[in-house]
């Protein structure tokens, strides 16, 4: 499959036309950017790391029931994937509080929450993807009622089956983000799901395996997304 015209270049990721307009190619970039893109920089390969991982994480979700948009992985930096009629909605899924439920809620990091946390979040850089909930969703017409219970459901399915997968490799997920969109009248989970996209605490010495490394400049950020692909692939 062959990359055409460039259609959209984001902070990590540029997408590419092929020759089938129902399919694009989605290329993963070393950039690296924090706090709504006040912060940049690069991750030596983190396009490679994320890529792999992405590629896994989708396959593993195909098989429990999450479709997803990916068609395969193209070459180190590349899958393909089908196209979508991106939702402007994030989904944030929290098993442990962190990052901004910490901050919103005055709470220590590292609390195991009793039940998951669900949240939507606009997608707007502008905005710096504010919190809403289901009336702003429907009087803004962003979603209908039934695409929302579809990706709460999705969204669901998607915690269940990384919790126990990472578990496995010794590792806990904090929390992620998710992002859906619409493929020939199918919802579809869509973007990438990476050490940039979820949190990763190593178990038991509780070492962040993600992007906070970056974020908080922790040092060893190449090396903690080598981690995670070591732990996805094994
Ligand atoms: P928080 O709301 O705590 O900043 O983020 C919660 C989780 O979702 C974290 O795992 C974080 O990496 C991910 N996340 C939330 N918003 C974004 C975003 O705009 N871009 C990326 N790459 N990840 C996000």
């Amino acid at each position: 499959m062959q990359r055409g015209e460039k259609l959209y270049e984001g902070k990590a990721k540029i997408l590419y036309a092929t020759e089938d307009p129902q399919l694009v190619i989605q290329f993963f970039k070393d950039d690296a950017t924090a706090f709504n893109a006040q912060k940049r920089g690069t991750i030596t390969d983190k396009g490679v790391c994320n890529n792999t991982i992405s590629a896994r994480l989708f396959e593993l979700l195909e098989t429990e029931g999450v479709p997803t948009h990916f068609v395969r992985q193209l070459s180190e930096r590349e899958m393909l994937v089908k196209r979508l009629e991106i939702i402007p909605l994030e989904v944030t899924i929290r098993n442990i509080v962190a990052g901004g439920m910490a901050k919103m809620l005055g709470l220590e990091e590292g609390i195991v929450l009793s039940q998951p946390v669900f949240e939507w979040h606009y997608k707007s850089d502008a905005l710096a993807d504010p919190l809403i909930n289901e009336d702003h969703i429907a009087a803004l017409k962003l979603a209908s009622e039934a695409e929302l219970e579809e990706i709460r459901r999705l969204s669901q399915r998607v915690n269940a089956a990384l919790r126990v997968y990472f578990s496995k490799r010794q590792i806990d997920l904090v929390d992620f983000k998710l992002e859906f969109g619409r493929h020939q009248g199918q919802i579809l989970l869509g973007d990438e799901i990476s050490p940039d996209t979820c949190r990763f605490w190593e178990q038991g010495t509780r070492r962040k395996l993600d992007k906070d490394r970056f974020r908080r400049d922790l040092g060893d950020v190449e090396a903690a997304y080598q981690e995670i692909v070591r732990r996805v692939v094994a």
